[in-house]
């Protein structure tokens, strides 16, 4: 899917899974979010166009490595295998790992309660990774958060792994599941750039700076983080 609003003007791809509220979702056509403000504000350094390309998760690095998309904005962890691959600008925002359990279920309390249980998670994330070392878990991997929640709600899946905004997102919309008090990993995103492409990551940074100085980072944080 493509998003853009280019006209004459010299364009800037973002690459993103729609997926991820409140950073990145679909709202009618278009892809809205907290990363997405983000990205506005470095198209606009930059003078150009802001186009956005929603795939799968997974699928983003290997966009990036193959130049379709300038950029991931992707809620995206920044993690030592990853770095192998593409270069992350400074950190924009700390987060975590959660469990989501239905509300009626008292057998999981913790990670312990994990082992040998049924897993949901979204395809190729830190989550994913995360589950795969639970003892004798079996994981199911979804394209989407959302329908790792739904099979939890259908007695697919016993647990669901997943970013804490946007499970908070999903919980509060979703009176039938609860996530537990604890926190799997501590993780942090960044936008990831090719390697190499200090030009991009070096604009990325200063705009991250200007947007901390002047205040408009906490009004995001004010606008999508209500919850
Ligand atoms: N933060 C997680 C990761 O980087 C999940 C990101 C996502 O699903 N968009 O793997």
């Amino acid at each position: 899917d493509t998003q853009s609003s280019a006209g004459d003007k010299a364009v800037i791809v973002m690459g993103t899974n729609a997926e991820f509220p409140p950073f990145e979702y679909r709202e009618g056509d278009n892809v809205e979010g907290f990363d997405v403000e983000i990205a506005k504000k470095v198209a606009e350094k930059l003078g150009v166009e802001l186009q956005i390309e929603d795939m799968l998760f997974d699928g983003l690095i290997p966009a990036l490595e193959a130049g379709k998309i300038d950029f991931i904005a992707a809620g995206m962890s920044v993690t030592e295998e990853r770095k192998q691959n593409v270069d992350f600008s400074n950190g924009y925002y700390e987060a975590s790992q959660v469990i989501i359990v239905t509300k009626d279920n008292d057998t999981i309390k913790g990670p312990e309660d994990l082992k040998n249980k049924k897993i949901g998670v979204q395809l190729g994330t830190t989550g994913d990774a995360e589950a795969q070392n639970i003892e004798g878990a079996e994981v199911v991997q979804f394209n989407a958060g959302f329908a790792a929640i739904m099979d939890l709600q259908n007695g697919k899946v016993d647990a669901v792994v997943l970013d804490s905004e946007p499970a908070k997102n999903f919980a509060a919309q979703n009176d039938q599941i609860k996530i537990l008090d604890v926190e799997l990993t501590q993780e942090e995103y960044a936008i990831a750039v090719k390697k190499g492409n200090t030009e991009l990551v070096d604009a990325i940074n200063s705009v991250l700076e200007e947007m901390k100085n002047s205040g408009e980072y906490d009004e995001l944080v004010k606008k999508y983080f209500t919850a």
